[in-house]
């Protein structure tokens, strides 16, 4: 996966990609700090942001502060992973609506697009649930 992206592979790398790969939902800089002993967190921090560099991370902001996923799509090049999430207001948790990509805005002549944040707020299943 390192590879694919052009990113040259490093011990601690592998370690926070491994890390990333085993959360199932965005997680934060302080969330990640906390599942890797070895990494301080600008080491953590550093890594991140050539893995974003390189198209390897989604960042997303949920209102809450920053997340941090995987991209499971493209090479770098050509992001096919971007998809909407859906932030609960009541459990703060922030979560991967998987297969609902996100919209397509058409932007005016002159500004580059880099990248695209599609965010929902509200309330989970679980919370509405339990109300
Ligand atoms: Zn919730
Ligand atoms: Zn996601």
């Amino acid at each position: 996966m390192l590879r694919r992206h052009g990113v040259r592979e490093t011990a601690n790398r592998l370690i926070v990609l491994k890390a990333l790969a085993s959360e199932k939902m965005p997680v934060s800089l302080t969330e990640l700090e906390s599942s890797i002993d070895s990494i301080d967190k600008s080491g953590i921090f550093r890594t991140l942001s050539i893995f974003r560099e390189h198209h390897l991370v989604h960042v997303l902001e949920d209102g809450d502060g920053v997340r941090y996923e995987l991209c499971l799509g493209g090479d770098g090049e050509e992001d096919d992973d971007v998809h909407v999430h859906f932030h609960c207001e009541k459990c703060h948790r922030t979560s991967c609506l998987d297969g609902i990509p996100v919209p397509g805005v058409k932007i005016p002549d002159g500004y580059e697009r880099r990248s695209a944040n599609y965010l929902i707020k509200g309330i989970c299943p679980e919370c509405a649930g339990k109300s």
